[in-house]
């Protein structure tokens, strides 16, 4: 890996691969992982997809794009690229978030203060590429020279010119991929510049502009959501299915008869998981069945198009899949007449349905939206499970808190009071809260599976998650110990396991992950056996 500066200069105008990855300049790890030779590899690319694929930045792929074949289609997609550009900065084309981005792109007091807490940055052995101000000056310098009027005579004048060139824009488009959105730097900024927006926006310019987006979130994400119903590709019938044979399963694992509420028109509250759950993890959505039903709570979940899915992957790339998804929630919470939405343990979906969805839900799809963090804390308060917290005394917990859960909607508490009420075993990983590290799946990169870009999450991007989990049990880290990272979010799940897998986290040092509504199963006294079967899975 070169240790040399890049500048953005060389951004623009090298040639050839830019930087190489290799482990033994990655930050070192805790014990047992302070060895390299019990770490993950990092693969290359093979050489036909090198000569194929655009992956000039690091040698990874997120996007699987082709070099174009020549220089017209070189200049078409440059063409492309500036149009997209300046609708970013056009109030008519950019509904989202114009302000915050014109604001980000006036200014910065380049004090680097976002570089320090930016997690991908430091574990790369600090990188230049990914410092977080990089991406933002070159969309910066665009912006000044393209959209701005004058700007291109005054580009000049000020050194900064930057010239939109294929090398450079095929660069940005792999670079807006090193970023998981975790806007750990944007709360670090003392002036509210927001760099991880920068990274959501060039995004939306590549997808809405010029149809390039990894494939798990559109062509098998968002798309795959509205066709089917789920981006599993899950349609109602199997849903159903799945849903009456998980019945049957609970019934097995608890002696707990019940039916599921299913399109229940006038329940209080449309509860929406992940459909991921019901596949991956579906003793999560049992659990919130469990005790949903012994709070007495009125619920329904619902069997129509997208709203047995939380998932709404363009708030990430694309404000046009976002809207059209989230409005397929908005719509079946209206036709059935609830009060409320409540959000399973899924953390982009709750920006998704809450923070985001604001900017498109008007009139009567303006229904009230909460986190189950809140109604289970509600719940929990009320007195109306009998819970001891002692029958989850053969494991240490911690607690993972999703980003956009904790630092972007601010609940922080709620699930910290849940967790304590039935764990009496429970440690805070150090920074927590609003302070948190993403687990490096944020953004889509937990979907992302293709070629290497696997190995990029789960030895850069992860890094600093699994640091704080080593961290937080080495007094405890042999095989002996039993520890639980609770991760109450689909998503940081789906990094974990990969995580986990690729380290070997469970096999080397006892520590499984899952989510909240678990552990509080696994503490009602009304539940003979324990819920959490203690197996990798
Ligand atoms: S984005 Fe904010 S924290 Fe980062 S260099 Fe600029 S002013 Fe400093
Ligand atoms: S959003 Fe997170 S990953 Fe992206 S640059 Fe900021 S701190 Fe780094």
């Amino acid at each position: 890996m070169s240790k040399d500066e890049i500048t953005i200069r060389d951004f623009c105008r090298r040639t050839g691969q830019l930087v190489e990855l290799d482990p033994g300049h990655f930050l070192l790890l805790p014990p047992p992982y302070d060895k390299l030779d019990i770490q993950p590899k990092f693969t290359r690319l093979s050489e036909e997809n090198r000569k194929k694929l655009e992956s000039d930045l690091d040698g990874v792929s997120a996007l699987k794009f082709p070099r174009p074949q020549n220089e017209d289609e070189k200049r078409v997609l440059v063409e492309k690229f500036l149009s997209g550009l300046k609708k970013l900065f056009d109030r008519q084309e950019n509904w989202t978030f114009m302000q915050p981005l014109f604001l980000t792109m006036e200014f910065c007091a380049k004090c680097q203060t976002c570089a320090a807490a930016c997690p991908i940055y430091n574990e790369s052995g600090r990188l230049d590429i990914y410092r977080p101000t990089f991406r933002s000056d070159i969309l910066r310098r665009l912006y000044k020279k393209y959209v701005k009027t004058g700007g291109q005579f005054f580009a000049k004048l000020s050194g900064n010119d930057i010239d939109a060139s294929w090398t450079m824009i095929a660069r940005l488009m792999e670079l807006s991929y090193r970023c998981t959105v975790c806007r750990r730097c944007a709360q670090s900024c003392p002036i509210g510049v927001d760099n991880g927006l920068v990274t959501r926006e060039l995004r939306k310019i590549f997808s809405q502009e010029m149809g390039i987006t990894v494939e798990p979130l559109h062509a098998k994400g968002s798309v795959n959501q509205l066709r089917t119903g789920s981006s599993t590709g899950m349609s109602r019938t199997p849903f159903l299915d799945n849903v009456e044979f998980l019945e049957e399963e609970v019934e097995e694992r608890t002696g707990m008869k019940f039916k599921w509420p299913m399109d229940k028109a006038g329940a209080d509250i449309l509860l929406i998981h992940n459909a991921g759950e019901f596949l991956a993890w579906p003793e999560n959505p049992e659990a919130f069945a469990i005790i949903l039903e012994a709070a007495g709570i009125s619920y329904t979940l619902s069997s129509d198009l997208c709203a047995y899915d939380g998932v709404n992957y363009g708030v990430w790339y694309d404000d046009v899949q976002f809207a059209k998804v989230a409005l397929q929630h908005a719509e079946v919470a209206r036709r059935l007449g609830v009060k409320k939405i409540v959000i399973g343990e899924c953390g982009h979906a709750h920006k998704a349905l809450t923070v985001i969805a604001d900017r498109v839900f008007t009139g009567e799809h303006n229904i009230p939206r909460e986190s189950s963090m809140t109604l289970l804390h509600e719940i929990i308060k009320s007195g109306r499970l009998k819970l001891d917290a002692s029958r989850n005394d053969d494991m240490t917990t911690t607690l993972h808190d999703p980003c956009n859960l904790v630092r972007l909607m601010g609940v922080v508490e709620p699930q910290r009071e849940v967790l304590r009420a039935v764990s009496n075993r429970f440690r805070e990983m150090e920074p927590h809260g609003v302070n948190n590290y993403c687990c490096g799946g944020g953004s889509g990169f937990a979907i992302t599976k293709d070629l290497n870009f696997p190995d990029f999450r789960n030895q850069i991007s992860s890094r600093t998650k699994l640091r704080q989990i080593l961290d937080v049990f080495q007094d405890i880290i042999e095989p002996e110990h039993k520890k639980y990272v609770c991760a109450p979010c689909s998503n940081c799940k789906g990094a974990m396991r990969d995580m986990f897998a690729a380290y070997g986290l469970f096999e080397r040092c006892n520590i499984l992950y899952g989510g909240l509504v678990e552990l509080v199963v696994n503490a009602m006294v009304d539940i003979d056996k324990p819920f959490i079967e203690w197996e990798w899975h």
